[in-house]
């Protein structure tokens, strides 16, 4: 059994400060075995993580959290950055023809591009049921249903766009402590749901964060 946060935000996000480096510093700090650093559209900070991985005793699973025409998708196991803007399914296609994952992120979250998991035909891996983000839980209470209707595999994740915020909320998954390994448990559904939610002035400090850097760049 090992614990894993796979959606982490560094500085090649755009709307995080952290670096890899901070962030795998912090994962070792409290206990976790692997971290997956899942920026906006880029897999640079993940490349970046898989170098020094070794140096702070945690597994790295490449990861990119994705705009598609419809919302977020985070990618987990991919090897080469894929286009954003897609639509849903021809980014799922592009995520599984790598023999990824596709999770979907803090769904039914309208305001952060949450997607709305209804298209039926979507193959969907995993669903985020606990994103740390999320103070009044509604979103993660209906995630947890909409996951458990459909039998898809859950998933904890702090989504921490601080480095503090790294294992707020995090996965079980029975598995080996390597990528491949915990991509494969995380396949056959042995995850468990961890943690709690971000403390709120963390996400006070985001938001106004984002606020600042959106001045500058309206991508995100
Ligand atoms: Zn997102
Ligand atoms: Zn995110």
């Amino acid at each position: 059994m090992i614990r894993i946060d796979p959606h982490i935000h560094t500085v090649y996000s755009g709307d995080a400060r952290g670096t890899p480096r901070d962030v795998l510093k912090r994962a070792s700090l409290v206990g976790l075995d692997a971290v997956a650093i899942a920026d906006h559209n880029t897999m640079k900070g993940s490349l970046i993580a898989m170098e020094d991985s070794a140096e702070f005793g945690v597994t790295v699973v490449p990861a990119v959290e994705l705009s598609t025409s419809a919302g977020h998708i985070v990618a987990l196991g991919v090897q080469e950055e894929i286009q954003r803007g897609l639509t849903p399914a021809e980014t799922m296609d592009e995520i599984h023809s790598q023999d990824a994952l596709a999770i979907i992120p803090h769904p039914f979250v309208r305001y952060r591009q949450g997607l709305f998991v209804n298209e039926r035909n979507l193959r969907v891996d995993a669903v985020e049921t606990l994103n740390s983000r999320y103070i009044v839980g509604y979103s993660n209470w209906r995630a947890r249903k909409f996951a458990r209707k459909r039998g898809i595999p859950e998933i904890g994740a702090s989504d921490a766009h601080f480095v503090e915020a790294v294992g707020s909320s995090f996965t079980f998954v029975e598995s080996e402590n390597t990528a491949d390994d915990i991509i494969e448990g995380i396949r056959r559904g042995r995850t468990r749901p961890e943690g709690r939610r971000t403390p709120l002035p963390l996400i006070v400090r985001e938001v106004i964060n984002k606020k600042l850097i959106g001045r500058m760049r309206n991508d995100i």
